[in-house]
């Protein structure tokens, strides 16, 4: 056993329902295994005694939280940020505007997406992501084979979800034609990467998942053979759903539902399922949806940047759903900046409930277990022994956190925009700031060529 012991960390994030001082000694991670071996209370030192730890990191200028998970987000979408003709657009009009462009994709523009997307996640304490990759022009066949070796190249962990769409605009959806495809090959695609890259259990890098697009892209069948295929392969199921309430009208005209109803119709209403955004919701519903067990990816910063409304997160989670948090797609954020958005998660929920129920470490919480329980997974989001060492350390420095009095209020209230430090399984990812071994400029450069050349056409 190889040892490193976070020593006396200025605070650490443990939970909502758990006290700090468990930890306030610090962590010791064995960093072989990749897991957390031990928490120091206040004052102490490791079982093992001083002398016996391998490395020591002085950590009491740090926040150490559990590695911030992601929980929806389209990867490809950093290559058309800030776009001025979709700039000041709602989610249909800007979908629309942008699928021509998107048709574009190449998998070398892709690659770089994602590791730009991945980098900057890593740089802002996430250590897991979902992602929702749902393009598949000509050339595009192998889009998550590209995005599993970058993945492996940057050891992150990732759930990469095969995406879909199957209903284009002559049959009555959204998408134009020619980013459509055939059930059939979505379904043996889907088939073909579970059984290359799907890896099962506690520690797991790569994970696979089913994820038609959203209501108004895909038909009636894809959506149901879609979850029996998730269910005999035993992956998770996302989609988008109650978004804007342009999309419930097109449930309520197309299908005669609303889309809770509509969900259940596919047989989507299960623990398998978490999805993307969940805003328009009646009580009825959240009562429902919580029952059955799905999950939601909380994104703040969309709903607020295309005017979607305000998810009722709290009801939602009150009522049994695993809340979790995801930046979404880089054209409607347009960051993929996660400690950034448990700020805006915050804010945005306050306006809605109130500040005591929604405090700084629940939201917190969400960004951590509950995008954790929300991709299916016990063994990460939360700083316990036996769990993955998927760690994120903050330093409050500078004139944003000078005059700040309490380390964790500081860190959601100040604007925490960086991470110091990240650990994924017991590896440091993230040093000084910066992901370890990655050429950011180079990575910048050929980028921002691939964005110019997308949009040029
Ligand atoms: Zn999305």
């Amino acid at each position: 056993m190889s040892t490193v012991w976070l020593r006396d960390p200025l605070a650490v994030h443990l939970g909502r329902d758990r006290d700090p001082r468990d930890a306030g000694g610090g962590i010791v991670i064995d960093t072989a295994a990749g897991t957390i071996v031990e928490l120091v209370p206040t004052g102490a030192a490791p079982a093992q005694g001083r002398e016996s730890v391998d490395e020591i990191v002085d950590a009491s200028e740090h926040v150490i939280t559990p590695g911030l998970v992601n929980t929806h987000h389209h990867f490809y979408q950093t290559l058309t940020r800030a776009w001025a003709p979709v700039a000041d657009k709602p989610l249909f009009d800007w979908l629309i505007t942008l699928y021509p462009v998107w048709a574009r994709l190449t998998p070398k523009a892709l690659e770089l997406a994602t590791t730009v997307a991945m980098a900057e996640l890593l740089e802002t304490g996430c250590t897991t992501a979902a992602d929702h990759h749902y393009l598949f022009p000509t050339g595009m066949d192998e889009a998550i084979d590209v995005q599993v070796d970058v993945v492996r190249r940057l050891g992150m962990r990732a759930l990469l979800t095969r995406g879909s769409m199957s209903l284009g605009v002559d049959d009555g959806g959204l998408p134009p034609q020619s980013t459509v495809q055939d059930p059939e090959v979505i379904l043996e695609d889907s088939r073909r990467l579970v059984g290359a890259y799907h890896e099962r259990g506690e520690g797991a890098q790569v994970q696979i998942g089913l994820a038609p697009c959203s209501p108004f892209s895909v038909t009636t069948d894809l959506m149901s053979e879609s979850a029996v295929l998730a269910e005999e392969l035993d992956v998770r199921l996302h989609t988008h759903l109650a978004e804007t309430l342009d999309e419930e009208r097109f449930c309520l005209e197309r299908f005669g539902l609303r889309t809770v109803d509509y969900l259940e119709s596919v047989g989507w209403l299960g623990e398998r399922t978490w999805i993307a955004h969940g805003i328009h919701f009646d009580t009825e519903e959240i009562a429902r949806l919580g029952a059955a067990g799905v999950s939601v990816a909380h994104c703040p910063t969309s709903n607020m940047r295309l005017a979607s409304g305000i998810a009722r997160a709290v009801e939602l989670e009150d009522a049994g759903v695993h809340v979790g948090l995801g930046v979404d797609g880089s054209a409607s954020n347009d960051a993929s900046n996660l400690i950034r958005e448990v700020r805006q998660a915050l804010y945005l929920q306050r306006l809605r409930y109130g500040s005591a129920e929604v405090t700084c470490a629940r939201v917190l919480d969400w960004a951590t277990g509950g995008s954790a329980a929300a991709l299916g997974r016990a063994d990460i989001g939360r700083i316990e022994v036996g769990r993955q060492a998927d760690l994120a350390m903050f330093r409050l420095e500078g004139l944003a956190f000078s005059g700040s009095h309490d380390p964790i209020p500081a860190l959601v209230l100040c604007g925490a925009e960086k991470a110091d430090r990240v650990m994924v399984g017991g590896a440091w990812r993230v040093l000084d700031g910066h992901v370890v071994g990655l050429d950011k400029e180079a990575l910048i450069a050929a980028h921002r060529e691939e964005a110019r050349a997308l949009v040029a056409g």
